[in-house]
């Protein structure tokens, strides 16, 4: 078993394929969660910020346009983003076994053109990790990402096996360049002002489930599986 499952409700059977949203602030552990939980549940890990950030990379026009949003931690427009994920989700992987999707949606526009793609199909639920302000100040302060794949780590808690080199692909392991004070700050308001009001408006739709992500990575994640399976198993 792949160590990024070990923790992930061991002994219970996997039931492969999953439309899953994670909502969280910044720092929350997103990221890392959503990666373990496309393992989990074989399906394809999507993460706009990922997708940007490839963008960036390229040096493509795209991308020249998106950095200017990322490095001053601005939102995308939504119609950009939406394109984005809409085109994404007609590739089969996801079509047919679902995902699970990352920093996607966070504003209520995007939520209902969310709903609007999947028809007549839905989400089977959204993850709200759950983490203080103070506690994910912390953790992006830490925070640090592959310049070539966007592999995650963590200084304290999961760092490279190699300080500064990437365990997924021998790239360089850098501080993203929005991790800066004033973009951080500017994420976190607009994520009170944009992507809080999403935790009401799934909660509505009898969607949302709050999970405490807080403590060991593989105790979130065995709160998170249990969580899914349940909904997934029609207890819920
Ligand atoms: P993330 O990696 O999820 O923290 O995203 C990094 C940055 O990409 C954000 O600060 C935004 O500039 C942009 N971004 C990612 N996802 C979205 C989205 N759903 N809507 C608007 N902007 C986004």
């Amino acid at each position: 078993m792949p160590s990024d499952l070990i923790g992930a409700a061991p002994g219970s059977p996997v039931v492969p394929g999953a439309r899953l949203v994670i909502l969280g602030k910044q720092g929350a552990g997103k990221g890392t969660q959503a990666v373990r939980l496309s393992r989990h549940y074989v399906v394809p890990h999507i993460a706009t910020g990922d997708t940007f950030r490839a963008a960036i990379r390229s040096g493509s026009e795209f991308g020249v346009i998106a950095k200017r949003y990322l490095d001053a931690g601005e939102l995308v427009p939504d119609d950009v983003v939406i394109g984005v994920v809409k085109e994404r989700l007609t590739h089969r992987d996801a079509s047919h076994r679902g995902f699970v999707l990352d920093g996607f949606p966070r504003t209520v526009g995007q939520a209902e053109a969310l709903q609007t793609i999947l028809e007549p199909s839905r989400l089977d639920v959204v993850i709200n990790l759950d983490v203080p302000t103070a506690a994910v100040l912390t953790r992006l302060a830490s925070r640090r990402v592959c310049s070539s794949c966007g592999a995650n780590y963590s200084v304290p808690d999961n760092p490279p096996k190699v300080p500064g080199i990437c365990d997924v692909c021998g790239g360089d392991v850098v501080q993203r360049d929005d991790d800066t004070e004033a973009a951080i700050q500017r994420r976190l308001e607009l994520y009170e002002r944009e992507t809080s009001p999403l935790v009401s408006w799934y909660s509505e739709r009898s969607l949302l489930a709050t999970i405490d992500g807080t403590g060991p990575l593989d105790e979130v994640t065995d709160r998170i599986v249990d969580e899914i399976d349940r909904r997934k198993l029609g207890a819920v």
